[in-house]
């Protein structure tokens, strides 16, 4: 698989390069960011005070969307890609609630993600991490530790959430269809992505926050549009994702809420978008 992402080298424990994984968790509400990811946070919000609410509503979609498998699914696996720093409520936590011997695979390649999830393992022995590159699939389905946990002639979870803006170029399709593949019939995948609306007012926001992503030492971070995002899910049925939308992508805010939306979405929180999608 050809380079298709400065994430793609591990961070390492280099203190002068950010790591998405702690700006993420620090826009998030998290302690664990050094001076460098705290410069780029303050660059975002300089630019869009409201970037915030991009990670706030794919944190709460990725939370809602594994209530939703693990309560009406009977899938007991779960294969996390890009998990990120332990939140507030994790995958394996929301899964194992109601069925405690769920397997959940976390994959990461940012050392202190996989420190603290690491750390998380000693919770429970249906819970691992592994380190592997998500945007190279083979190196991720063909890794030991998920060869051990997963079996894939079972349903499963694939969780690419808030993972694949970090590729540059064209390569998410592809990068997608390889997991897709993997995947036995009645498997789900949950996906977001920062999202052009292509609506003058709200593609000017995502332009903004994209330019200090993929300018600065990120080197990425890409707003796509509806057609791109459903291009990296080939294959799949998309779920209904609120009361009045057809099956389709949707604002991660708007995917099933938890109540009315009483106080109205900032322009930020329209340039994030998921969906859920089943393998027929
Ligand atoms: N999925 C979580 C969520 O939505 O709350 C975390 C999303 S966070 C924005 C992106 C995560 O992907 C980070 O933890 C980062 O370390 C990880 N990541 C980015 N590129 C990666 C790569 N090439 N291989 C493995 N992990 C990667």
């Amino acid at each position: 698989m050809p380079f298709t992402s400065p994430s793609q080298i591990p961070v390492g424990v280099d203190p002068t390069r950010p790591s998405i994984a702690r700006i993420y968790d620090g826009f998030l509400g998290g302690k664990d960011h050094y001076e460098v990811d705290r410069a780029v946070m303050d660059k975002i919000s300089a630019t869009v005070p409201e970037a915030l609410h991009i990670a706030r509503g794919n944190r709460g979609f990725l939370n809602r969307a594994c209530r939703f498998l693990s309560a009406q699914t009977g899938i007991e696996q779960y294969l996390d890609c890009g998990s990120g720093l332990p939140s507030a409520e994790n995958t394996h936590q929301i899964a194992q609630r109601s069925k405690p011997d769920a397997t959940v695979l976390y994959v990461d390649n940012d050392p202190v993600v996989l420190a603290h999830g690491r750390a998380m393992l000693e919770e429970n022995g249906f819970t691992h991490m592994v380190a592997a590159d998500i945007f190279d699939p083979p190196a991720v389905l063909n890794h030991e530790t998920v060869v051990k946990h997963i079996d894939f002639s079972k349903p499963l979870v694939l969780l690419q959430v808030g993972t694949l803006h970090h590729v540059e170029g064209d390569s998410g399709p592809e990068i997608m269809r390889q997991y897709i593949d993997a995947l036995p019939s009645g498997s789900y995948v949950v996906f977001s992505h920062f999202f052009d609306p292509e609506i003058p007012e709200l593609t000017e926001i995502a332009k903004r926050i994209e330019q200090v992503m993929v300018q600065g030492p990120l080197g990425a971070g890409r707003f796509r549009t509806r057609a791109e995002l459903e291009a990296m899910l080939p294959g799949l049925e998309l779920i209904k994702p609120n009361a009045l939308s057809e099956p389709g992508i949707v604002i991660c805010d708007q995917w099933w809420p938890d109540g009315p939306q009483v106080v109205p979405l900032s322009k930020a929180a329209h340039c994030i978008a998921g969906a859920v999608a089943r393998k027929p």
